[in-house]
């Protein structure tokens, strides 16, 4: 309770918890890794570094709806030389790979959009290492435009901007380039850093210029993995094939893939049955940043879970079992919360958290940009506060995801969530707070900063009893004779008493029997004999009502 976490005692907790909980009472606790593919990692790792060579990039598109993402990609694969060799069909497995002859490979996710890019990263899965920023030049900077810059920058991936559509009379790169330098993307053009390459997706002109500088920005980024170790790789989609079975698309992190390798995805195994790449052609091995297609999984593992090649089948098995075990402890245990205000204090005086960062929507520019900075001013040396994503609008999924994958909090400010936003969040244990007032949504984050939210306090109705006769004692006074309608009577609960829909007293009994009896308790459908402590003024049809108050974690 004193970390703000109301469980009840058969609730199972999280690894944070535990282990926070552990230190405030004094208890040594050590977490048993997953050890074989532990081992495989620091095996590894520590060959990696002399081993590595350097590896393609993998880019993700992102933009505005009809700014020409897909036609893009459409565009980028039509210009691979490859994937015309004869006989090879283009296979949409998620993402491809384009050979840019004598310079190299760059390797593209093939769904857009910055929705798809932080889902995966919500599930802990980094495979983007370049976003590619398609604007359409007759267009310019539109809501998702920016929604997608803040994503990418929150996952603190170099953007590159493809102004598009320059086919058209209507495109006007100079306003595409104003534009993006108010949200901090300074074009190079201009003697800033934002590579910005003007293209048409339609006639392709620009696209090979687009392919070089994402090289070249892979050049600088120096991406490096080691091709000689068991292979790691991320699924980035997985379907159900009615001829191969599970099906899985994986991009290989480091490493290389083989067919046969016996590999582990999730809580699934199996043997590299048939390995195929997005052009169709049936491979013997997949190399860093590569992506394959793979069956021989014993069941579909969701998107974003890592792969790993094992050395044999029992080591497999361990593994899976083990993650099997995880799993359903997970769905006891219910979602992992992320950043919430309730935990806020105790991890800024814990020193393990720095920043608060913060997703705010509002009802209008002007409400969000001054919540904005209200909420930012708070920063404090031992915590800053940091709004990754600001925009008018009500709260929808990709904030939500955008919260899961960075550990934000979302704040509505005059705005109500989606459902399908408010689904999300409590699948992913994402606090989203609503205010109406710029006072109280500054005032309750401050609190809890410092750590003086107090718990709320919740009223629980447990009994209902009319009053049905009324006697005279010298001794006690009156007493009321009455009934209890609803739910029970506890002798020690707090009571009020209602007369024509009015509070007329509020306090304790001074006693309450059954028949002749004292009794801690009356039950629905039961007679009892009820006078209140300082109060002697009971009519017939009064109701009397017992509640109990219970504290609950402070909300805001
Ligand atoms: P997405 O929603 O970002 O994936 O956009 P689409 O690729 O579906 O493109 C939206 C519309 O813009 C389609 O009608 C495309 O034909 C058109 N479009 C895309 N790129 C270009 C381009 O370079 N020039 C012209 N003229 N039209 C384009």
């Amino acid at each position: 309770m004193g970390l703000g976490i109301f469980a009840n005692v058969n609730q199972l907790l999280n690894e944070e918890i535990v282990f926070a909980l552990a230190e405030a009472i004094g208890v040594a606790i050590a977490k048993e890794e997953d050890e074989v593919v532990e081992k495989i990692q620091k095996a590894t790792s520590e060959e990696d570094a002399a081993k590595e060579k350097l590896r393609p990039p993998v880019v993700t598109l992102m933009g505005h709806v009809d700014h020409g993402k897909t036609s893009l990609l459409d565009s980028i694969r039509s210009t691979d030389v490859a994937g015309r060799e004869k006989g090879f069909i283009t296979q949409h497995i998620g993402a491809y790979s384009v050979d840019i002859p004598g310079k190299g490979h760059v390797t593209f996710l093939d769904t857009p959009g910055h929705e798809a890019f932080t889902a995966m990263r919500a599930r802990g899965a980094d495979v983007t290492d370049i976003v590619v920023l398609v604007v359409a030049g007759d267009d310019g900077v539109m809501p998702q435009t920016i929604e997608a810059i803040h994503h990418a920058r929150e996952a603190k991936c170099p953007i590159i901007v493809a102004i598009n559509k320059c086919d058209l009379p209507a495109a006007n790169p100079q306003q595409v380039m104003s534009g993006l330098q108010k949200h901090d993307l300074m074009p190079e053009e201009w003697g800033g850093k934002t590579i910005c390459v003007k293209v048409s997706a339609k006639t392709g002109k620009g696209v090979p210029e687009l392919l070089e500088m994402l090289l070249l920005q892979s050049e600088v980024m120096e991406l490096k993995a080691n091709p000689d170790c068991p292979a790691v790789g991320t699924v980035v989609e997985s379907h159900l094939s009615k001829g191969s079975g599970p099906v899985a698309t994986v991009i290989v992190r480091k490493g290389t893939l083989h067919h046969g390798d016996m590999v582990v995805a999730g809580p699934y195994m199996g043997r590299v049955r048939v390995m195929k790449n997005d052009k169709g052609k049936t491979l013997q091995k997949a190399g860093p940043a590569y992506a394959v297609e793979l069956s021989g999984l014993n069941g579909v593992p969701e998107a974003g879970e890592k792969l790993y090649a094992v050395e044999d089948e029992k080591t497999a098995k361990r593994i899976t079992e083990q993650r099997m075990l995880e799993i359903r402890e997970r769905q006891m245990r219910g979602a992992t919360r992320h950043m919430s205000l309730e935990s806020l204090y105790s991890k800024i005086s814990e020193g393990i958290f720095k920043e608060l960062k913060l997703i705010v929507k509002g009802d209008t520019q002007g409400s969000v940009e001054a919540l904005a900075q209200s909420l930012e001013k708070l920063s404090t040396d031992k915590c800053r506060l940091h709004v990754i994503h600001g925009a008018v609008g009500g709260i929808n999924e990709s904030d939500v995801m955008l919260a899961a994958a960075s550990d934000a909090l979302v704040i509505g400010f005059h705005v109500k969530a989606d459902p399908k936003a408010m689904t999300m969040a409590e699948k992913e244990g994402v606090d989203i707070r609503f205010y109406g007032i710029i006072y109280d949504a500054v005032e309750k984050i401050r609190k809890a900063m410092e750590g003086i939210l107090e718990p709320e306090l919740e009223e629980v109705a447990e009994g209902k009893a009319q009053i049905r006769q009324i006697f005279k004692s010298s001794k006690v006074g009156t007493i009321g004779g009455a009934r209890v309608v609803k739910g029970r009577l506890l002798r020690q609960r707090n009571v009020r008493l209602v007369r024509n829909n009015v509070v007329v007293f509020e306090g304790k009994f001074s006693s309450l029997k059954h028949f002749k009896d004292d009794v801690k308790e009356v039950a629905e459908g039961h007679e009892c004999g009820i006078s209140l402590a300082g109060f002697n003024d009971l009519r017939e049809g009064d109701i009397v009502e017992t509640y109990r108050i219970d504290k609950i974690a402070a909300t805001l």
